[in-house]
């Protein structure tokens, strides 16, 4: 279902407010509010900061301060993920109604081991398209009444559960090619920079297991808080790095489940650090703020990413 076009375009920004802005986040933030400013559109930020543990009002401070700096307008308020988790939830229960989801009891050390095993014997065992191992889903071929039967054990005895999505049985709920329009990567240019042709990608979230909806240390995964934020906010354009290109296919699945409208998509190269590498909080150096201190101009920073 796509958006209504005689409304202005919405856009955003999306910052994790668990470090400092880099030139990375800088490159988004830019073509956000360029996109935004030659369509007459809007340019809303948000704070993902579902990670309680890792995500600081700090950060969250030093992002609205670097972005003022930067000279990226966006429209207040702000929203902050950490504010909404009922949303979140709600979209949950109606995965968990339709029976789309299970709780998921195997830890990390769990699953490693289970894989370990398999591999140790010849065997395979496939990764998601960040590298991470796949859940191996024992719970999913329990019989009737046994999935609330060990939930309700679960409780009683404290122990920790995720919710996940059972992939296989999502993507046969609905029944049809799942593809998203893109005019980021795969341009002449291959910056992605520019949006001069739109083309149609086809989502492969299989590639993505049984991923987390939510778990005991986060009530809400990315996946589930970027889809349902993206169309609570209305947004009609997401334009973030390349690394998330094959996060839409998760995202494209869970819109179509929870029949929320589909933004048209634009992934950007990266901004790589000087060993060639995607940037991270650990390069230091190309934070704005270092770069500032530097002695860099906000015009500098722009002309060295654009
Ligand atoms: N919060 C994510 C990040 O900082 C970006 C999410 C998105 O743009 O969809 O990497």
């Amino acid at each position: 279902m796509p958006h209504s076009l005689s409304k202005p375009p919405v856009y955003r920004f999306a910052p994790s407010p668990n470090g400092l802005l880099h030139l990375g986040h800088a490159l988004s933030a830019v073509l956000n509010a360029r996109f935004a400013a030659e369509t007459g559109g809007r340019l809303l930020l948000r704070m993902e900061d579902i990670d309680l543990t890792r995500c600081k009002p700090a950060f969250e401070q030093a992002i609205l301060e670097d972005l003022a700096w930067l000279g990226v307008p966006f429209e207040e308020p702000v929203r902050r993920q950490s504010e909404h988790f009922p949303d979140y939830d709600k979209a949950l229960e109606r995965l968990k109604a339709r029976g789309l989801v299970y709780p998921a009891f195997l830890t990390r050390g769990e699953i490693r081991a289970h894989v370990a095993a398999i591999e140790a014997a010849g065997g395979r065992w496939p990764r998601d398209p960040d590298g991470a191992l796949l859940y191996p889903g024992p719970e999913r071929r329990w019989g009737d009444g046994q999935r609330e039967d060990a939930v309700a054990a679960a409780m009683a005895a404290g122990r920790p559960y995720a919710w996940r999505l059972d992939m296989a049985k999502a993507c046969r709920a609905i029944g049809q090619p799942l593809t998203w329009q893109e005019t980021g990567i795969g341009q002449q240019d291959g910056s992605g920079d520019k949006r001069d042709t739109q083309s149609v990608i086809v989502a492969a979230p299989e590639a993505w297991g049984d991923v987390i909806l939510s778990r005991p240390d986060a009530p809400s995964s990315y996946h589930l808080s970027v889809t349902v934020d993206d169309a609570l906010q209305g947004v009609t354009h997401v334009v973030r790095g390349q690394d998330l290109f094959q996060a839409t296919a998760v995202h494209r699945l869970l819109q179509t489940l929870l029949e929320l409208p589909e933004p048209v998509y634009h992934h950007h190269r990266l901004v790589l650090g000087p060993d060639g590498r995607k940037l991270s909080k650990s390069h230091r150096d190309t934070a704005l703020r270092a770069l500032k201190d530097r002695g860099l101009s906000a015009a500098d920073v722009r002309a060295l990413l654009l």
